[in-house]
């Protein structure tokens, strides 16, 4: 088992109090805090090695342009891509779905599919609206059931040669379920469908292996993995990856630049254009060699603790009703109170200092198939207590009392 406490230590945060009360950070699904050694890794770039990348001979730009490479083939080996051009650093999830999205503006004509489905979030539904708007293309959604489940045979249905990408998320952000992506994939290559895969909520839980899902890109920021915020990666197969068009011009992403033609760079280049974000890229490496060290079967058993007290403890509060109630599921608890407000609860339990997340968390077509304006999302991470749970559970039943 882990020793939280130690682990707890690492975070300087979790030791603060809030509204005078000590912290319980419940919010990891909008992003999770960070370990001292992935700060102290920030202040030390910019203090010893700070010079941009590929381009200098000098020596500072030479060692900033090796930690960044090393940090790339660092997150191939953690999602096992086959090569570490697959791998491109972004600024997060929503940028590398609109990579890919503006990418199959080349592809897409009038009358073919895109397939997303109702559990995403906004950013991996508007990128495909627009593409559609632009192209022609119609966006078809994957349904789901009332345990907040993707109904599979639907999805079968909605399958045909015209479906070009298919789209969905690993685990849902708004209600933990943990979506059958292996089955996805097969079934759109077999109608030679590419398919993207929405990361960011799957990898503060676990390490995808891009190779063995045999997805076509899988998009992740790093800010919800411990990571610095405007981090992020998209991986993709080579074979696509060559075939998309560049997202952005500029400097660093060419071969040759004259005013009669222009020729790419080599990927990941390609896709790279302009001064990176150096530090955060680096620095998401410290971050995955942090998760690692700690280990995935480590956080998922201590995540899956937690899921279920969280589960059993908020049911014994009579009226209380949990959104997503697929088996399986992430550490994450969507409720209501009958006819209280998520937004009422949430104000109380904060001056309590418990942050929760209330609302549509970036995911209304979830909300309207409810019929609720939105939930009161806890989102559990690692280092997150049991007692903390029972914390939570008082509070939002003082807040329960106070608001009926
Ligand atoms: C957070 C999140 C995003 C967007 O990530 P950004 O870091 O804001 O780009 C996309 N999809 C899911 C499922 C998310 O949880």
């Amino acid at each position: 088992m882990l020793d939280i406490q130690k682990i707890r230590a690492d975070f300087p945060i979790l030791s603060e109090k809030v509204n005078g009360k000590p912290l319980v950070y419940f919010d990891n699904g909008a992003t999770s805090q960070k370990p001292q050694i992935v700060i102290d890794a920030i202040a030390k770039y910019y203090q010893e090695i700070n010079a941009n990348i590929h381009r200098g001979v000098h020596t500072l730009s030479q060692l900033a342009t090796d930690a960044y490479e090393i940090s790339r083939v660092k997150i191939q080996h953690h999602i096992n891509a086959k090569f570490s051009h697959e791998v491109l650093f972004t600024s997060g999830t929503t940028f590398g779905i609109n990579l890919v999205a503006n990418g199959f503006a080349s592809i897409l004509k009038p009358g073919d599919e895109v397939i997303v489905s109702s559990l995403e979030h906004h950013s991996n539904i508007v990128p495909w609206q627009m593409l559609c708007e632009k192209t022609g293309a119609t966006l078809k959604v994957i349904p789901i059931n009332e345990n907040g489940e993707l109904i599979l045979e639907s999805f079968d249905a909605l399958l045909s040669e015209k479906t070009k990408i298919v789209t969905v998320n690993h685990i849902s952000n708004a209600l933990g379920i943990v979506n059958p992506i292996k089955y996805i994939i097969e079934k759109a290559h077999a109608v030679g469908a590419a398919v993207l895969i929405d990361g960011a909520q799957a990898v503060p839980h676990l390490k995808p292996d891009v190779q063995d899902l045999d997805c076509d890109f899988y998009a992740f920021s790093g800010h919800k993995m411990c990571g610095p915020t405007g981090t992020g990666i998209l991986y993709g197969k080579e074979e696509w990856l060559n075939k998309l068009p560049p997202y952005q011009g500029g400097g660093e992403m060419i071969k040759e630049v004259t005013f009669e033609k222009t020729t790419y760079a080599d990927l990941p280049h390609k896709f790279e254009a302009g001064t990176p974000n150096i530090a955060g890229g680096i620095v998401l490496g410290t971050a995955v060699d942090y998760l690692n060290n700690i280990g995935f079967d480590n956080i998922q058993k201590q995540e899956e603790a937690l899921l279920a007290h969280a589960t059993k403890r908020l049911l014994e509060i009579e009226g209380l009703k949990i959104y997503g109630t697929g088996k399986n599921k992430a550490s994450v608890v969507s409720f209501n109170i009958d006819g209280i407000h998520p937004y009422d609860i949430g104000t109380i339990i904060d001056k309590l200092g418990i942050a929760v997340r209330t609302g549509h968390h970036c995911a209304q077509p979830i909300m309207n198939f409810f019929c609720i304006p939105g939930t009161i999302r806890a989102s559990f991470s690692f280092y997150n207590t049991i007692e903390e749970i029972d914390t939570m559970v008082e509070a939002v039943k003082k807040a329960k009392t106070m608001l009926s």
